[in-house]
C-alpha cells in the first residue's frame, strides 16, 4: 500500500476536517496510526494522510473513502442539485428555481419505490465504493475531478431527480392556475341554492340534494346523478362543474367510508370552495339508511 494518500478539496474544508477527525479517532482507539497534515495549494487544501513506518493500514483507505463520501453526500450534493436547476433549466425564475430545489431535496430525502436506489445510504455506499476502488490504484484524489469524471451515473441520478422536481413544480403551478380559474368562475356565478348536500358513493357515483335533502332540480345541470367508471379526473371534473354551476353558499360533503372521496378531490373542493365547504360528521345519507342516498 502507498505510504500516503493526498486528498485535494476546494470547498467545505472545515466540514471535511471535522469528519476526518472523528473518523481517525475511531482508528486511533483501535490502535491504528494515521497522520493527517494539511497544506494550502491555490484554491485547494491538500490533506496528506500517512501511517506509521509500515505505511497506511488498509482500514485507513476505507476510512478516507468514507470521509470523502460523507462530504460529497452531505455537502456537495445540495450544491450540485442547485447547480443543475440553474444550468439545466434556465427558463426558471429565481424564486421558481428555489422551489424546484426544495422539491428536489425532498425527493432525495424521501425517494419513491421506483428509484429506491436514491436513498442516502445507497448513494453513500455507491460513492464510497468508487472512492475505495480509485484509492487502490491512485494516491492522489482531487474531489472535484472525481465527482465529474468518476461519478457520472451518480450525477445522472441527480439530474433525474431535478427533472422530476421540475415536472412536480410545473404540475403544481398548473393546478394552482386551475384552482384560481375555478374560483373566478364561482365568484362570478349567481348562487342557485343556499346549501347543497353532496352524497358520494363508490365508485365515483354522487348525488346532489338541496337544504331539505330533496334531489337538486335538473334545470341547472344535465345528469346530476352520474356514474363514472373511467378516471378520477372525470369524476372530479363533473362533480366540481355541477357545484360551480349551482354556486351554493354552503356545500356539505357526505361520504360513507374512507374510499368515497379521494384526497385529491377533497383538496380541490376545499381549495375552490374554501370555508363554504364542510364535511358531514355522519347522518342517514352517510350511513346509507336513506333510500334517496343509495
Ligand atoms: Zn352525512
Amino acid at each position: 500500500m502507498s505510504h500516503a494518500i493526498f486528498i485535494g478539496i476546494a470547498k467545505h474544508i472545515d466540514a471535511f476536517r471535522d469528519t476526518l477527525d472523528s473518523k481517525t479517532h475511531l482508528l486511533e482507539n483501535a490502535g491504528i496510526k494515521i497522520r493527517i497534515q494539511e497544506q494550502a495549494s491555490g484554491r485547494f487544501v491538500i490533506f496528506s494522510c500517512s501511517g506509521g513506518d509500515t505505511g497506511l493500514d488498509p482500514l485507513c483507505l476505507s476510512l478516507l473513502a468514507a470521509a470523502v463520501a460523507d462530504l460529497i453526500i452531505s455537502r456537495w450534493e445540495k450544491v450540485m442539485l442547485f447547480n443543475i436547476t440553474k444550468t439545466g433549466y434556465p427558463f426558471l425564475k429565481e424564486d421558481e428555481r428555489r422551489c424546484v430545489y426544495e422539491l428536489a431535496l425532498a425527493r432525495m430525502e424521501h425517494p419513491d419505490g421506483e428509484h429506491g436506489q436514491l436513498t442516502m445510504a445507497r448513494r453513500k455506499r455507491l460513492v464510497q465504493t468508487r472512492l475505495e476502488e480509485f484509492l487502490l490504484s491512485s494516491s492522489h484524489l482531487n474531489v472535484d475531478g472525481f465527482v465529474v469524471f468518476r461519478l457520472k451515473d451518480y450525477l445522472a441520478d441527480l439530474r433525474w431527480v431535478v427533472g422530476r422536481a421540475v415536472e412536480d413544480f410545473l404540475l403544481e403551478r398548473e393546478y394552482r392556475e386551475f384552482i384560481s380559474l375555478l374560483r373566478f368562475f364561482l365568484e362570478n356565478q349567481r348562487p342557485r341554492a343556499v346549501t347543497v348536500h353532496v352524497v358520494v358513493r363508490p365508485p365515483g357515483r354522487f348525488q346532489l340534494y338541496d337544504h331539505d335533502f330533496r334531489p337538486v332540480s335538473y334545470q341547472y345541470m344535465d345528469g346530476l346523478i352520474v356514474d363514472v367508471n373511467h378516471s378520477e379526473i372525470d369524476y372530479e371534473d363533473i362533480l366540481i362543474s355541477a357545484l360551480i354551476t349551482i354556486a351554493p353558499v354552503k356545500v356539505v360533503l357526505h361520504a360513507p367510508g374512507p374510499v368515497c372521496l379521494t384526497p385529491h378531490t377533497l383538496t380541490t373542493l376545499q381549495a375552490v370552495f374554501q370555508d363554504k365547504v364542510a364535511q358531514c360528521p355522519g347522518c342517514r345519507f352517510c350511513m346509507g339508511t336513506d333510500k334517496a342516498g343509495r
